[in-house]
């Protein structure tokens, strides 16, 4: 999988993402990640990016061109890393492909107007060769260049923050434990929370009493069976508990109704 991060700041999203699992998944060739710096393709000599809104208004936003520029940059660097892989990989199809006619690479705009950011999103965008991230800052962006290279537009959360790095960093980090290869042991993301619309259940370490508190006896039992029944119930209660609005769409079983019930927990269900 290849990032490309279009920002003002490609070192605080190197600095932030070259780092434990996505840094050693970059050693290794599984991920690479390319920050531009959009202020490289200034056309000006004070090397400023940013103007004023027309028609008045507060603050400043980033023009237009330079980040036309910069994307135009990315569009190069992915054409020839294509070119390269196909050669070094000898992909005998692919060799008579033009990297420029091949698919176009998703551009996600990070965007508080977006469509909020999830587990399912991650998911979906891992499958993706490469992806362009396009980090805003001042008040946003010049609409024009957003609506010509923009294909998608995410955000992280209801909130307004000063940059589209943090929510870039954000979204790196998730979408590439899902890459293949990423995390040491790929079973660790397929049983985590948000799976099946359910919280993970909870998990103990040694010792086995901490501060008088014993670990559940059942885990410590060594029946596999036992223990999937019990930690799909204990993640049937606790997403009951902390995100009832998860259990609207998860597919439970009668069994884990009633349980609900039981627990007192079936408000919503
Ligand atoms: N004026 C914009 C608005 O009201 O929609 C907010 C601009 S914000 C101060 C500057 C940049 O930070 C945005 O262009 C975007 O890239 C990024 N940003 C801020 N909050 C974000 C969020 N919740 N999710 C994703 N990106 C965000």
């Amino acid at each position: 999988m290849h990032f490309y991060i279009m920002t003002l700041f490609p070192e605080m999203v190197m600095q932030g993402l070259n780092t434990s699992i996505i840094g050693r998944a970059m050693d290794k060739g599984i991920l690479s990640i390319d920050a531009v710096n959009i202020r490289d393709y200034a056309f000006n000599k004070h090397n400023s990016v940013d103007d004023y809104p027309y028609g008045g208004g507060a603050g400043m936003l980033m023009q237009a061109e330079p980040v036309y520029q910069a994307y135009k940059a990315v569009e190069e660097m992915l054409i020839s890393r294509r070119g390269n892989v196909c050669q070094e990989e000898r992909i005998p199809d692919r060799e008579e492909e033009n990297p420029r006619e091949t698919k176009k690479p998703r551009v996600i705009y990070l965007s508080p107007q977006g469509r909020t950011f999830n587990q399912g999103m991650a998911a979906e965008l891992a499958k993706e060769q490469e992806l362009i991230f396009l980090c805003g800052h001042y008040e946003g962006i010049d609409e024009r260049v957003v609506e010509e290279i923009v294909t998608d537009y995410v955000s992280i959360g209801d909130y307004i923050l000063t940059g589209g790095e943090l929510p870039a960093m954000i979204m790196v980090d998730a979408i590439s434990r899902l890459v293949p290869g990423v995390l040491h042991n790929d079973v660790s993301a397929e049983f985590e929370s948000f799976q099946d619309n359910l919280l993970e259940y909870p998990q103990y370490s040694r010792p086995e009493i901490w501060h008088d508190k014993r670990v559940p006896e059942i885990l410590l039992s060594g029946h596999h069976g036992n223990i999937e029944k019990w930690r799909r119930e204990q993640s049937v209660l606790r997403t009951a508990k902390l995100r009832p609005d998860l259990l609207e769409k998860a597919e439970l079983t009668e069994n884990e109704r009633k349980l609900l019930s039981r627990d007192g927990e079936c408000g919503k269900i």
